[in-house]
């Protein structure tokens, strides 16, 4: 059974230490959402249900100008709106770029500028060997159970499928995928994706992952959903109990903006780590949400003090109706640099493009070598020094006394020998 609300003071059943959530935790939907008990609030099937799904409860809620009314009217014709009261509170009403706004509210560029990218940029279609499993990677497979997400994210990479309906797999089909699994023996991580995973029942995912796990040769299963960010109050003990059951499994989650990282989503990693399932996060880096140095540290160490690894930071895929969202490459490598060395190794993530036609992803990284040779390789450090470092020659018997690792004073930031 579902349990809707985590009490104060309630112990977890996986762990003997207190999860107190601490008093003030809603206090943000009240501008909103006034009149709901706090029982329905903490509830996730209720936040599910109340899903804002159209213009008329969306105009009751924040302030739209007729113009925005009608762009929004024609965008959700070919992509559908929704946002849980939840994640609807935490946008600023009074601010037109609120980040939480503009991930979740259709805008007009999603149909204006439609002609750039691709429905399936990713041509998961075509990489599927069974509906709903891609095993584009030698040990890996994902498989996709739904199309279900409680928020309709604007970027979303799989925006193709919203037009198609709410779906989740039958049991014919995820017998299919399991059928798979079983003869593929060099799979050994499954990533279980969607749509969002986390819509399905505890039970029904139970009912799933036990039989993963049930296969000698998967190592470890991965669960990929946003529920943390956008719908926190899913993460209930009994869903915790049972992820704890069938260990090894790890949880990806897709914060974008500090302001995400809220009380309830920390109680909610907090609930998953206690349940022995590290959490990690695979951000999408969207131009004018979170496109600078300074709001990416400040997501990366709100999402450290959660406990949460900062794991992967997108380009935005070339998606169709995405492309006002999209970022030139070198804003994301300027990041990273931005970041590395300056804050907490754990805090950097890797920033990757998933290539389109299923190339699979491929990590960029700031260049600090400037030049590598069999003797030695010239280094820039974070802050632009560089430095010579000795490459060890296993052939070698004597040491050249110019060979040696060492700050290169002659040479300026740049790596041009002055
Ligand atoms: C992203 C992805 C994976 C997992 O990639 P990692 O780099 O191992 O996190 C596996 N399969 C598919 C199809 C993917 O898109
Ligand atoms: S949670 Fe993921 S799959 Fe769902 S709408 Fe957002 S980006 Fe798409």
């Amino acid at each position: 059974m579902i349990n809707s609300s985590l009490p104060p003071a309630k112990e977890t059943s996986t762990n003997n230490v207190a999860l107190v959530l601490p008093e003030t935790i809603s206090t943000s939907r009240h501008r909103f959402f006034r009149n709901v008990p706090e029982s329905s609030w903490k509830d996730w099937k209720w936040q599910f249900r109340n899903r804002i799904t159209s213009l008329e409860q969306l105009v009751r809620l924040i302030s739209l100008s007729a113009e925005e009314q009608a762009h929004i009217s024609s965008v959700i014709r070919r992509y559908p709106l929704s946002i849980t009261p939840y994640y609807l509170s935490l946008v600023n009403p009074d601010d037109p770029d609120d980040p939480i706004r503009k991930q979740a509210v259709p805008c007009i560029q999603e149909i204006s500028m439609r002609s750039l990218g691709f429905e399936d940029p990713l041509a998961e279609k075509e990489n599927s060997v069974v509906p709903g499993l891609v095993h584009r990677y030698p040990d890996r497979a994902l498989i996709v159970l739904t199309d279900i997400c409680p928020v309709l994210c604007r970027h979303c990479n799989r925006k193709r499928e919203w037009r198609h309906g709410a779906w989740t797999r039958t049991v014919a089909e995820i017998e299919a995928m399991l059928d798979y699994l079983r003869r593929h023996d060099e799979v050994r991580d499954v990533i279980i994706s969607g749509g969002d995973p986390l819509t399905l029942s505890t039970a029904k995912l139970e009912a799933i992952i036990s039989r993963i796990r049930a296969i000698k040769h998967i190592e470890i299963i991965r669960i990929g959903s946003r529920f943390p960010a956008v719908l926190p109050q899913r993460i209930d003990a009994d869903l915790c109990d049972m992820l704890s059951k069938y260990g090894p499994i790890w949880l990806n989650t897709h914060f974008n903006h500090p302001n995400e990282v809220t009380p309830e989503a920390a109680v909610a990693c907090d609930c998953i780590l206690r349940a022995g399932v590290p959490v990690n996060n695979q951000a999408v880096l969207l131009r004018g949400i979170n496109d600078s140095v300074a709001t990416q540290t400040r997501l990366c160490h709100a999402l450290l003090k959660a406990k949460v690894r900062p794991y992967y930071l997108f380009q935005c895929d070339e998606v169709q109706g995405t492309e006002h969202l999209r970022t030139p490459v070198e804003t994301g490598i300027k990041i990273i640099q931005g970041m590395r060395g300056h804050t907490s190794g754990l805090a950097v993530p890797n920033f990757a493009i998933d290539l389109v036609d299923g190339g699979g992803k491929v990590t960029l990284q700031p260049d600090y070598v400037l030049s590598m040779r069999k003797a030695d390789l010239l280094l820039k450090n974070y802050e632009g020094k560089v430095f010579r470092y000795r490459n060890p020659n296993p052939q070698s018997r004597t040491v050249a006394t110019s060979a040696v690792s060492g700050v290169v004073d002659n040479l300026t930031a740049d790596g041009i020998v002055k």
